[in-house]
Formats: C-alpha cells, sequence, structure tokens
C-alpha cells in the first residue's frame, strides 16, 4: 500500500505532481510519502493487538532526520547498529529508552554513549563483546541491560546477501553456547540480562523462517526465566519483506499473528525491528533521461541516477519497479536503464518494456524508501540527491543535494 498513484498520466505522490518536485529540486531526487509512512507504522504496530510490544525501527534502512522524526511522532523505537546512528535519533527527538543498539563491532566509544544515553538494551553479539561491554558499564559504576543476539541457524530463504541467521554468519552467538553466555554473565557485576534477541534476514517473503527461528529462541527465553535470569524482552528482529515485483510476502497482520503463536506464552514484551516494511514502499527515486544509446546488442536509457545514488542493484540484483513520471503512448521497446558512474554494473532496471523516452523526461525508479539514500555514496565524486517529504498537497526538502565542495570538506591538498 502506498501513496504514489498516477491521476490523468501524472504520476503522483500523495496531491502532489512528481514532476513539480523534480523541476523545483532537480534530479535525482528521493521523494517520500508522509501518509504511507504514518500507515505502514500504524499497520505494523496495531498488528500486535493488546500484546506488549514495542516497534523499533531499524534506522539503517533510511536515516534521514526528517523521516526518524516522523516515526519518533508516532511513537516509535529505534533499532541502531552504530554510534552515528544513536546520534540521529537524538538528534530527531528519538527517545533513547526505547533504542536497542545491535551489530557485531560495537566500540567501547560507541557503547560508553549509548549506556549515557539510557538505551533499552544492547543486542551483543559475542562473548568478546560482552565482556567489554560489562567493562565500560563497571567503569561508569552502571549495569548494562542486554540481550544475547542467538543465531537460530535458519536459512531465511531470502538472497546469500541479506540472510543473517545461518551457521556460517558473522552475526549472532551460536543457539547452542547462548544458554552459557547467559550463566556466564550473571558473575559479570556491569551487565544485567533483560532478553534475548535474533535476527535471521532481511526481505523475507514466508512465515515459515520467522516461525523456526521464533520457536528456538522462544524456547530458550522460557528456560533463561526458569533458571532465574529476570529475562523481559524477547527481540525478534526485523526482516519482513516487501513487494518490489511479483512477491508476496506474509501482511503484518499474518507475520504478527505467526509470532504470537511462536512466543506469544513467553510472557515478555515482544520488540520488533522492521526497517524495509515500514520505509521501502513510501520512497522513490526520480531520474531524468540524459541520452538514449543504441548499439547492436542492446538500447540504453542513461539517466542522471546512478549506482552510488541506488545500490541495491549493483549490490543484490534488486529489482525495481520503472515509472514514467508521465505516461505517453507509442511503440515499447527493450531498454537498460544505466547511470553515469564507470561501472558495468551501474544498471539500475534491466531489459524493461517501456515507450522509449524523449531527452529529458522524468522516470521513477519504485519502492527506494529502504536501503536507497542511506546506502548512497559519493562515488565517481557525484554529491548525493536531494530528500523530499511530501504531506498532502504540500512538500518540502528535508536534505538539500550535496554540493561538490562538501564532497572534499575536511580534505587537505
Ligand atoms: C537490518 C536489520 C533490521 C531490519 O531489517 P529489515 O529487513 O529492513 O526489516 C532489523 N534488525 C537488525 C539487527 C538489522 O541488522
Amino acid at each position: 500500500m502506498n501513496h504514489f498513484t498516477y491521476r490523468k498520466r501524472v504520476l503522483h505522490a500523495e496531491e502532489v505532481p512528481l514532476s513539480a518536485i523534480a523541476d523545483a529540486v532537480g534530479t535525482p531526487v528521493y521523494v517520500y510519502s508522509t501518509a504511507t509512512l504514518r500507515r505502514h507504522f500504524r499497520v505494523v504496530t496495531e498488528a500486535f493487538g493488546s500484546h506488549p510490544h514495542l516497534v523499533c525501527y531499524a534506522v539503517k534502512a533510511n536515516s534521514t532526520l526528517a523521516v526518524l522524526k516522523l516515526l519518533a511522532d508516532e511513537g516509535s523505537g529505534f533499532d541502531i547498529v552504530s554510534g552515528g546512528e544513536l546520534a540521529r535519533v537524538k538528534a530527531a527527538g528519538g527517545k533513547p529508552g526505547k533504542v536497542v543498539f545491535a551489530g557485531v563491532g560495537k566500540t567501547a566509544d560507541e557503547m560508553a554513549q549509548a549506556l549515557d544515553a539510557g538505551i533499552l538494551f544492547f543486542n551483543v553479539e559475542s562473548p568478546e563483546e560482552l565482556e567489554l561491554l560489562d567493562a565500560v558499564a563497571r567503569s561508569k559504576g552502571k549495569r548494562a541491560p542486554f540481550a544475547i543476539r542467538v543465531n537460530p541457524n535458519v536459512d531465511a530463504g531470502t538472497h546469500r546477501h541479506i540472510s543473517t541467521g545461518l551457521k556460517t554468519s558473522k552475526f549472532g552467538v551460536p543457539f547452542e553456547e547462548a544458554m552459557a553466555l547467559y550463566t556466564r554473565a550473571r558473575k559479570m557485576k556491569g551487565l544485567e540480562a533483560v532478553g534475548v534477541d535474533c535476527h535471521i534476514g532481511s526481505q523475507i517473503t514466508r512465515t515459515a523462517p520467522f516461525k523456526a527461528a521464533l520457536s528456538k529462541v522462544g524456547g530458550l527465553y522460557k528456560e533463561l526465566k526458569a533458571k532465574g535470569h529476570a529475562l523481559r524482552y524477547l527481540d525478534i528482529g526485523g526482516g519482513l519483506g516487501i513487494t518490489y515485483t511479483s512477491e508476496t510476502p506474509p501482511s503484518p497482520e499474518e507475520y504478527a499473528r505467526a509470532a504470537l503463536s511462536a512466543v506469544g506464552d513467553t510472557g515478555a514484551t515482544l520488540i520488533f525491528e522492521p526497517g524495509r516494511v515500514l520505509v521501502g514502499n513510501a520512497g522513490l527515486l526520480v531520474t531524468r533521461v540524459l541520452f538514449r544509446k543504441k548499439t547492436p546488442a542492446r538500447h540504453f536509457v542513461v539517466v542522471d541516477a546512478g549506482m552510488n545514488d541506488l545500490m541495491r542493484p549493483a549490490l543484490y540484483d534488486a529489482h525495481h519497479g520503472l515509472q514514467p513520471l508521465v505516461q505517453r503512448r507509442g511503440q515499447e521497446v527493450e531498454v537498460d536503464v544505466v547511470g553515469p558512474v564507470c561501472e558495468s554494473t551501474d544498471v539500475l532496471a534491466r531489459q524493461r518494456k517501456v515507450v522509449l523516452p524523449k531527452q529529458g523526461e522524468l522516470y521513477a525508479l519504485m519502492s527506494a524508501g529502504a536501503y536507497g539514500m542511506s546506502m548512497a555514496s559519493t562515488y565517481n565524486s557525484r554529491p548525493r540527491p536531494a530528500e523530499v517529504l511530501v504531506d498532502g498537497d504540500a512538500w518540502r526538502v528535508v536534505r538539500e543535494r550535496e554540493s561538490v565542495e562538501d564532497l572534499w570538506r575536511g580534505e587537505r591538498p
């Protein structure tokens, strides 16, 4: 469900024609819909009904301050993976008391910042990390609330680059070793065990892998409680997929029903860490056609957005829908839509049937709200895109386009 629709052949974000934004702000530009973001958050949090739960939006999916602020205003918590993300959450008005902190490589500084901020808990991913967290907390005379991120060895059935719950993955502590680690942590004065955590991957489109993982970690949670650990939280991670083309992921309601059937009887407050499902279909990337170029093998459309602006196709072979901002009738041809970056992987859309555009025409790459701008780089010394947030018939720039001077800030020729 999103609020990007054609009206009289013109693609709109809510009430605003996207071409008006492109003409005013230039291209490439990311555009997000307030109504879609709000709706997604509400559907997800309401799916868990009256069961005690907290939605902690996974900041890495889209860490733009305006997006974080909108979700904070809805009551969202946040799942962070760095000190930088914690700073963003605070700058956007998010409550540190609703923050959980994951990641295999937290530094002592990042741990100290999070302890000072008073986050809800740390999701610890190794024995050495646990020891460092204990030491940092003791040096401050504090106890660090933590959960162990357990690797349940479950195949999420998604792209191998975004699977995190297999035993060959760098993430989490092997399921079989988790119990012993909780026992060890009991003797550490700087720690307080408050929960169990898992996250098995991203863009998951079936409920079975979630169920398999959750019944394992739910069992562990109950065992730990029986042994006297005063746990309160079961963090079930994120990973719920969205529709890019023809995927049919479970709805938030189906997902929540599966989660509650697996772990609803633990008595734990459930923490859910959705990223993509909240923001993915709430954003798109608008780009302008520079050139058409025909070779014996292919018809290329060269646009002004590249893999540095939207990395997912190059990184994961990801598919983004391609839609003209103004629909035109005409003969369809099969094209590859490519960016200006000097890499063969800079293909934003492969073998798509379109009415051959004219130079200067505008396209939207759909479902680009998640892992779009947050993964953008300045490769080829290309300033990153501007970002716009639409709300009804109003819109505003929420991040200015970077300038080339921004790119060399701090450099010393
Ligand atoms: C990336 C990540 C998420 C969010 O994943 P989505 O697929 O975007 O929902 C949640 N939790 C952790 C620990 C993550 O690393």
